[in-house]
């Protein structure tokens, strides 16, 4: 989080703009809250160019969740389409087979996720009622940076993409999109709150057993109010939403990722103990798996880490090794002083 974000918060904590009341005490339905809801959604609307057409949800239950709301509300019946780059996407096959008939467009599986399949590629099935692509793997490192043109391929089904660990990193081309989810939690604020942004013509489906909570068209009707909305969870997106675009917007914050990444890789390669093992052109901006050489060193580059305050860089246990998770953020200094704890542990291991 930014510090600015988590200073404003503890600041407006009890007393929000001399309100007499904390956001978490308002009423969802108060004058108070519907001016934060609605300039948060403006902010995250314009932050991302999102057009007239698509509506946003502020909802709950995570990416995991969406991995079975979106099959309830958009498979109409129909096979929806895969595309396996990593664990999060796999996660989302295997929930979306309980609603739907799923087909695997491509996978990387086999070779351990170490790149995003060309979509020129894919083995797309005949009619599918859309298909699903993880934008950036969060555990494997692995990232689409250019998302595919499902027409260009013959095929007129929607793409769904959960883009949960790179949201508001990069701008988004919504004309080949159509449906796009995230938690909160990596790119944005406390966990809780989920974005979607679906485009207008794909509400309304939704299969008969989908919760009502669940249901798109009727979160959109009810401006995303059907339930009781994770309120704090949107004030505080609402922060950083403002926090973005005085630093200038998604277009910086890609500019910055852009650097901050190639600082971070260009060291990782050069070095005779680090490696990325991910296909260059399909690095993750956000999330940099790496691995030391030598893995009994592991323990003492953790415990060195943390007493620089450089945390939370242990892998993921399903892959191991080490991860730099360097999201928005996360300022330039902050991989500078990653880069030079690795070189220092490195000249003395
Ligand atoms: C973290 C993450 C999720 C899961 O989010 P939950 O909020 O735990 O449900 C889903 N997809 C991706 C790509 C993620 O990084």
């Amino acid at each position: 989080m930014p510090l600015e974000v988590l200073q404003q918060a503890a600041a407006e904590m009890s007393n929000w703009q001399d309100s007499g009341m904390g956001v978490m005490e308002m009423s969802h339905r108060g004058r108070e809250f519907i001016s934060i809801y609605e300039q948060t959604e403006a902010d995250l609307r314009e932050l991302l160019a999102v057009p007239a057409n698509f509506e946003t949800l502020f909802m709950q239950g995570g990416g995991i969740a969406e991995n079975a709301i979106v099959p309830l509300n958009l498979c109409r019946g129909a096979t929806v389409d895969f595309v396996v780059s990593g664990s999060w996407s796999q996660k989302s096959l295997k929930e979306a087979a309980r609603y739907a008939t799923t087909h695997v467009a491509a996978s990387t599986e086999a070779e351990g996720h170490l790149h995003f399949p060309a979509a020129a590629g894919w083995n797309l099935s005949s009619k599918p009622a859309y298909v699903h692509v993880c934008t950036n793997e969060t555990i494997h490192g692995v990232e689409c940076h250019t998302l595919p043109d499902l027409k260009a391929l013959g095929c007129e089904a929607p793409l769904v993409i959960d883009f949960s660990s790179h949201v508001l990193s990069r701008p988004v081309d919504w004309s080949r999109v159509g449906l796009a989810f995230g938690g909160a939690q990596k790119n944005i604020g406390p966990a809780g709150v989920t974005l979607v942004v679906v485009r207008e013509d794909l509400l309304g489906h939704a299969l008969s057993v989908c919760p009502s909570a669940f249901d798109y068209a009727l979160v959109a009707k009810n401006d995303s109010m059907y339930n009781t909305p994770p309120t704090y969870g949107i004030y505080m997106a609402g922060l950083t939403f403002q926090w973005l675009k005085r630093q200038g917007g998604v277009a910086e914050m890609e500019r910055r990722n852009i650097a901050k990444a190639q600082l971070l890789y260009d060291f990782l390669d050069q070095s005779a103990l680090y490696e990325n093992r991910v296909a260059k052109a399909d690095r993750s901006r956000m999330n940099v798996p790496f691995f030391l050489r030598d893995e009994s060193l592991n323990d003492a580059f953790l415990a060195g880490a943390k007493a620089r305050g450089l945390l939370q860089l242990k892998g993921h246990k399903s892959v191991g090794g080490m991860r730099a998770s360097i999201y928005n953020a996360i300022p330039l200094a902050g991989v500078q002083a990653l880069v030079d704890y690795l070189r220092e542990f490195e000249q003395k291991a």
